[in-house]
């Protein structure tokens, strides 16, 4: 150990935690644990290495890196000679569903966007011309999102509830999807662990899917409740739609 710790460019020494105290020799990472013998071996190998012009110092330290990557992380080394198994065929859908079809994915967690309900007519948000965010003009809103903003909402709720109006769930109006229905189809078999999803739009329920399975991540139609935070008390969704009927 050729390193002087004279406090130049650190704290003084008296204030230092016990475990540094002890020896200027402890390992810097391992403040926390006993000191140890071997502890001091790592140190000098790792600290010296920017005082020394030998390079042996260097070579010890990537060789106890090396190792403790490969004991902690299962990475370098001969583990990384090892091929993994595959889980996929191949990395597209045929791989999936013939992974699927192996009968070995038994817990299937699926994660949707405003993308599956497209087909069914629904805009989406953010889609240049067609999205929900480019046509909302005629309500004549400081920015496009003040629509969803709880606090312009207290402020105005019309536009809000205009909106809702045109994208209401309803069967006749809007229809699941076949990327829904395919959903449903592995709750039937036992195969869904969750679905989670973006859209507000029901068409999941619709399918058929249970309560159970679903988180509907930025809130439903299903459901609604009273904005006063004293209040909350919860509306059915036939109440809300027979509330838009009057706008
Ligand atoms: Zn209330």
């Amino acid at each position: 150990m050729t390193r002087q710790n004279g406090g130049k460019t650190t704290r003084p020494a008296q204030r230092r935690p016990r475990a540094i105290q002890r020896s200027k020799q402890v390992n810097p990472f391992k403040t926390d644990v006993p000191f140890k013998i071997k502890d001091v071996k790592y140190c000098n190998s790792l600290s010296d290495e920017d005082e020394t012009d030998g390079a042996a110092g260097g070579g010890d330290a990537e060789e106890m890196l090396r190792k403790m990557m490969q004991l902690k992380l299962g990475v370098g080394g001969e583990g990384e000679k090892k091929p993994k198994p595959k889980v996929l065929d191949s990395l597209d859908l045929d791989g999936i569903v013939s992974y699927i079809k192996s009968g070995k994915a038994k817990k299937i967690v699926t994660m949707a966007g405003a993308g599956i309900s497209t087909s069914a007519g629904i805009p989406d948000f953010r889609s240049p011309g067609t999205g929900l965010y480019d046509n909302l003009q005629e309500y004549n809103l400081p920015d496009p999102q003040a629509v969803f903003d709880i606090s312009f909402f207290r402020e105005n709720p019309t536009p809000f509830y205009k909106l809702a109006k045109s994208l209401y769930p309803e069967e006749s109006k809007f229809k699941p999807t076949p990327c829904h229905h395919f959903i449903k189809l592995l709750a039937d078999k036992g195969l869904l662990l969750r679905h989670y999803t973006q859209n507000i739009d029901t068409l999941e329920r619709l399918a058929g899917l249970s309560d159970e399975l679903l988180i509907e991540a930025h809130g439903t139609f299903h459901s609604a409740h009273c904005t006063d935070n004293s209040c909350k008390k919860e509306y059915s969704q036939e109440w809300v739609k027979g509330k838009l009927s009057d706008i």
